[in-house]
């Protein structure tokens, strides 16, 4: 948030810089004129959204945190949020395949070396997608838990093990992946790797049947003696695991921006449903009960965009958000989650009618409290945060 220009006093603002405003009217109007108009066929195809994955490459957003430096749009962590709260208002099963590479970026840019940034940082800006690989069957939000291992073997490593529910596994270049390089040393012997897509003994598995987020595929990666070369490791052996948790206080508040911007969607279909529709001889929003539930949206979806802004800035500004970050994560989850439910209840039986729009959000919204660390372990982070 930058200071207001109006006697505002130093220190805190609440108005965006002017390029933050044009960036969000871009955002919004490519969401409204390329992204919504096809959500629903997506949704029920269930098919990757190239062409509009396309034109959101064209203008930059399928790389917004790659530095300017290796092509990217460079954008500040707020920026990002900024963008993708409207990204989702559109549909955040395509926003997630638009953002996708953000994630997958993210342990490149935090522990990459300038070769690897050039060349895969650099693919990305030449169109190719990403994904990021951390989760297995047996093993989500205790990270630690891995199995996947990586053998050294002279100048490679030999991969194996299986990593499941992977946003973009069947449209990727490349991944980002976390093994156990000493399998003995739980936290401190795991490393990151970049793996190519046609490594031999890599895999992808058909894309999962989903509640929602449609458009984004997501499958499991088979990894049988897959060797990557010593120069793919990101950083120093056994640091996959601050990586990784260096990547969540990226990551957890695009999470939440998309909760926020799922949310307004729900709320603005909510106001024009119960503006129009009539239960008693008047419109439904001149019944308390109905009224105050939207009202009640506005006021938490608000308050989550702050929680989401203020955590993204601490990382622009270099502080820690880890508390941050878990506080705007699980509050505007949880908050997406209660403000879709109510706008089905607005809707009546029209919200449970695929037809009508607040049903698709309601499925949408529920991966918000699930991915980048359940609202659970949100929980447990805020707690051994205060105590500590
Ligand atoms: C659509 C989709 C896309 C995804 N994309 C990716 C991706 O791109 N890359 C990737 O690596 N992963 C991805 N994931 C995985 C996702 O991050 C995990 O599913 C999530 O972290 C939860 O892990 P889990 O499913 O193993 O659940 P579990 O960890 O088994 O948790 C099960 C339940 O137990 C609770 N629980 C577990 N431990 C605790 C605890 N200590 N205290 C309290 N409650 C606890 C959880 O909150 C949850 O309610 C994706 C998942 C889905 C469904």
């Amino acid at each position: 948030m930058t200071n207001g220009s109006n006697g505002a006093s130093p220190g805190l603002g609440f108005e965006l810089a002017e390029e933050q405003k044009m960036m969000q009217q871009m955002a919004r109007d490519f969401a409204a004129n390329e992204i919504w108009p096809v959500a629903p066929k997506y949704d029920k195809s269930h098919e990757f959204p190239w062409p509009v994955v396309k034109k959101a490459h064209s203008l930059g957003l399928t790389v917004m945190n790659v530095p300017e430096l290796y092509g990217g749009m460079g954008l500040s962590l707020l920026d990002e949020m900024i963008v993708s709260e409207e990204l989702a208002w559109g549909c955040s099963g395509i926003a997630l395949t638009i953002t996708i590479n953000n994630l997958a970026a993210l342990p490149v840019i935090v522990a990459g070396n300038d070769a690897q940034k050039q060349e895969y940082l650099g693919r990305l800006v030449d169109g190719k997608l990403a994904a990021y690989c951390v989760t297995e069957p047996g093993a989500g939000s205790d990270v630690a838990a891995i199995k996947t291992s990586a053998r050294r073997e002279g100048s490679h490593y030999v991969l194996n093990g299986t990593k499941t529910f992977i946003s973009g596994a069947t449209v990727a270049d490349w991944y980002t992946i976390f093994a156990y390089t000493n399998p003995d040393e739980p936290y401190k012997g795991m490393s990151a790797f970049i793996v190519e897509r046609d490594t031999p003994g890599l895999s992808v598995g058909q894309p999962f049947e989903k509640l929602g987020q449609n458009a984004s595929d997501t499958a499991e990666l088979f990894l049988e003696n897959v060797r990557v070369p010593v120069e793919n490791r990101l950083g120093q052996e056994g640091q996959g695991f601050l990586v990784a948790m260096q990547v969540f206080d990226r990551s957890r508040p695009g999470v939440g921006a998309m909760a926020v911007g799922i949310a307004r969607r729900a709320m603005e279909e909510s106001i024009k449903y119960a503006r129009e529709r009539e239960a008693f001889r008047k419109p439904i929003f001149r019944h308390q009960a109905i009224g105050h539930m939207i009202a009640d949206m506005a006021m938490q979806i608000d308050a989550a965009r702050l929680l989401v802004w203020r955590c993204a800035w601490l990382v622009d500004q270099g502080s820690s958000n880890v508390r941050e970050a878990s506080i705007a994560k699980a509050f505007a989850a949880d908050m997406g989650m209660k403000v879709c439910t109510d706008a089905v209840q607005i809707f009546g039986g029209y919200g449970y009618i695929s037809e009508y729009p607040v049903e698709k959000l309601m499925r949408d919204i529920k991966i918000c409290q699930i991915y980048e660390g359940t609202s659970q372990i949100q929980r447990n982070i805020i707690v051994r945060e205060l105590f500590r």
